[in-house]
């Protein structure tokens, strides 16, 4: 989608500390971090939210789960960490294209705010 920060991430028109990428998804350090390790897992292809997430783009989604659980013990988050999406607006979610947070190297507090 033209005017999405994400999809402008995926073509690279705009820089992102990637940390793992393949045909299918990309994660990368989210710029404004939140914890020690705060990562964003999103699917390559523009999906507007986890509202949107269905039959046909199941596969993907757990492409996102698989690979952050590689890549949360690459980078030592044996002692714990969470994955989370924000979905609309009484969501919190501020970018539309599905993307979940990976955030560890501390105590999380629940529930959060
Ligand atoms: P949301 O609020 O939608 O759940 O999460 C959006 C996240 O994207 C925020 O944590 C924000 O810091 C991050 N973010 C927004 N713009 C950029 C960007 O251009 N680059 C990176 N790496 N992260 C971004
Ligand atoms: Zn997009």
């Amino acid at each position: 989608m033209t005017d999405c920060i994400f999809c402008k991430i995926v073509r690279g028109e705009i820089p992102a500390d990637k940390v793992y990428e393949d045909e299918y998804i990309l994660i990368f350090r989210d710029i404004q971090p939140a914890a020690p390790t705060h990562l964003l897992c999103i699917p390559k292809a523009h999906i507007a939210s986890a509202a949107e997430i269905d039959d046909g783009n199941v596969d993907l989604v757990g492409r996102v789960f698989v690979q952050l659980a590689v890549v949360a013990k690459d980078l030592g988050l044996g002692r714990g960490f969470r994955i989370v999406t924000n979905c609309g607006e009484d969501g919190g979610q501020t970018v539309g294209h599905l993307h979940f947070h990976l955030l560890g190297g501390r105590q999380l507090i629940w529930p959060p705010g």
